[in-house]
């Protein structure tokens, strides 16, 4: 071989290497700007509450992704329901859902547990409907959320500058959505042991201790606001009878009808608690006493005319209310208000129970 020639081929060869390096380098430089925004939005989205990672996912996800449209929708297994949570595309109703089995594409994610990548989703078997003119690129890609095996959400990614969508996106992207999942998944346990804790576990309506913290701010605003707020407290009667009687559980159904009837009268403004045992209480922000008597005259009523059944047969069940208004230059806390309607239910049991008795601050004065 003459020099020039091997000249020529050492040089060819050096030059492959090179570029074979610079591709290299460029994989490697790819990569490294994955993992960047990788933890990147892992430390945005950890510990975050669910509200707060919807948020953040709007503001990053699209340009992490590279990709222009997303939308979250959060599935709900036992409705069969996907509920919109994040998106950020221009023309979509903030509380959109639908049913699992309106969208093919996402109901087959949701069924499989397995991610759907299409790279010309109007040609694909999901299509239906007419073309979105919003998108400029064909790819669509679906990726349900999971945590052991439980779908918890689903991903879908479409649009981008690029035209295409290619297997290190689709890579990348089933990466980010595995943390994003976990991220959701810590933030729906928190809130279901917050929300837990301060729920009454029969009847779902808050439990004492949330309803005395609740109260205690209504005070403060009624005295700074100087508007009206009453109070009702409510006790079933000869309630130990009715557990003697029926037993136990049918004693259960009527604590949970009782509350159904006291959540059906309250607005969404109004505190109604399970206050203990066979008792409950009311707190009605901006209602003076008069709306308080009325309110428990109407539950007292709806109570009493209803029907309960037991072995075959058919028997009522009443209640007995005492209601008071909060008195801002004669009470000093909400502590004086429970007592106040405290008093008066006592004084409704001493009349003949399934009454409402109006209580007075002057009943403060004789105990
Ligand atoms: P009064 O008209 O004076 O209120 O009489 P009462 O029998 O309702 O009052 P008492 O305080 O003597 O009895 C309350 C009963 O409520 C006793 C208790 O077993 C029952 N009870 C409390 N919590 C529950 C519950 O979660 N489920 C059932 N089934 N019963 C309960
Ligand atoms: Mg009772
Ligand atoms: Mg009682």
């Amino acid at each position: 071989m003459s020099p020039t020639k091997y000249e020529k081929l050492r040089w060819q060869e050096a030059e492959t290497v090179r570029n074979l390096l610079k591709k290299q380098n460029s994989l490697l430089g790819d990569s490294l700007e994955n993992l960047d925004h990788l933890i990147y939005l892992q430390k945005s989205i950890n510990l975050l509450s669910l509200e707060e990672i919807c948020r953040v996912l709007v503001e990053k996800l699209p340009f992490i992704l590279s990709v222009k449209y997303f939308t979250f929708f959060l599935f709900d297994k036992n409705r069969h329901r996907l509920n919109l949570a994040s998106h950020n595309h221009p023309d979509i109703n903030e509380t959109y859902s639908l049913y699992q089995n309106e969208s093919p594409i996402m109901r087959e994610a949701t069924t499989s547990g397995r991610y759907i990548f299409e790279q010309d989703f109007s040609a694909s078997r999901y299509f239906r409907g007419r073309k979105n003119p919003l998108f400029s690129s064909k790819f669509f890609v679906t990726i349900p959320l999971m945590i052991e095996n439980e779908i918890i959400g689903v991903l879908n990614l479409n649009d981008n500058e690029k035209g295409v969508f290619n297997v290190g996106d689709l890579d990348f992207a089933l990466n980010v959505s595995e943390f994003v999942a976990l991220s959701i998944s810590n933030a729906m346990l928190y809130e279901r042991v917050k929300k837990l804790s301060i729920t009454d576990g029969l009847t779902g309506l808050d439990n004492h201790q949330q309803m005395q913290i609740l109260l205690k701010n209504e005070v403060v605003r009624c005295r700074r606001y100087n508007s009206p707020l009453s109070v009702i407290m409510m006790d079933i009667d000869h309630f130990k009878g009715v557990n003697d009687t029926h037993g136990h559980q049918k004693g259960d159904e009527i604590l949970l009808e009782f509350s159904a009837i006291i959540k059906k009268v309250c607005r969404t403004n109004d505190v109604a608690a399970r206050y203990g045992g066979e008792e409950f209480f009311l707190v009605l922000p901006g209602t003076p006493i008069a709306g308080a008597l009325h309110i428990a005259e109407r539950i007292r009523e709806e109570m009493a005319s209803r029907m309960f059944q037991s072995k075959g047969k058919e028997f009522k069940v009443t209640v007995s209310c005492g209601t008071a208004e909060f008195d801002p230059t004669r009470m000093e806390g909400s502590e004086n208000l429970i007592k106040v309607a405290d008093l008066a239910l006592y004084k409704a049991k001493h009349e003949g129970r399934n009454r409402t008795i109006q209580g007075s601050t002057d009943d403060l004065l004789d105990t």
